[in-house]
């Protein structure tokens, strides 16, 4: 097997969470008057994500995207600069116009199963502490971004050499939320 890059925050061995960390600053990649996002938060469900839409450095395959309560995420510097990528998407991606990098996605739907979280990218911090990627979704996605079909054996292979299961939707602790959800909304749900 090959090995297959897949992200700079992956490939070189993977943070873990430091105990009682409790957030930190997430800054574009402007040199001057970058935009500032404080998180008063540890990260949770921290993932590679293979989809299209979620930022990604240059040459990544994944990007690594987790959340944090939104009452807990704050512009702190040049929100001026910050504007949402598409105004339609279900997850509203504000990124810096001037470098293009996202600094935190939003969810206005109410009735959104993940309104309330807000979702971030720990690698635009330079504190240390906070909890790496867990699991790989999306990970077929990849191949509409241009990654050949054949190459996707060695990318499942790598992930799960990272300990990084890969699935092609979300985890199933995410898709049990999804489905609990839509049960509540059904009237379907049952507890216990
Ligand atoms: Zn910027
Ligand atoms: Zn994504």
């Amino acid at each position: 097997m090959s090995t297959v890059s897949l992200h700079p925050a992956i490939d070189g061995g993977m943070a873990k969470a430091a105990p009682g960390f409790a957030g930190g600053t997430l800054r574009c990649r402007c040199a001057s008057d970058a935009v500032e996002v404080k998180v008063a938060a540890q990260v949770a469900f921290n993932h590679a994500c293979g989809c299209t839409k979620c930022w990604k450095p240059a040459g990544a395959l994944f990007s690594v995207v987790g959340v944090v309560p939104r009452d807990k995420l704050s512009v702190s510097a040049h929100g001026e600069k910050l504007k949402v990528v598409d105004e339609k998407a279900p997850i509203q991606r504000h990124a810096c116009t001037a470098c293009g990098t996202h600094l935190f996605g939003r969810i206005e739907n109410k009735d959104h199963p993940f309104y309330g979280l807000d979702f971030i990218h720990t690698e635009l911090s330079k504190d240390a502490g906070w909890e790496g990627p867990g699991f790989a979704a999306f990970v077929s996605s990849i191949i509409e971004s241009g990654t050949p079909p054949s190459k996707m054996a060695d990318v499942r292979t790598t992930l799960r050499a990272k300990g990084l299961e890969p699935y092609d939707c979300l985890s199933p602790p995410l898709m049990d939320l999804l489905a609990t959800h839509a049960a509540k909304a059904k009237g379907t749900y049952r507890d216990a």
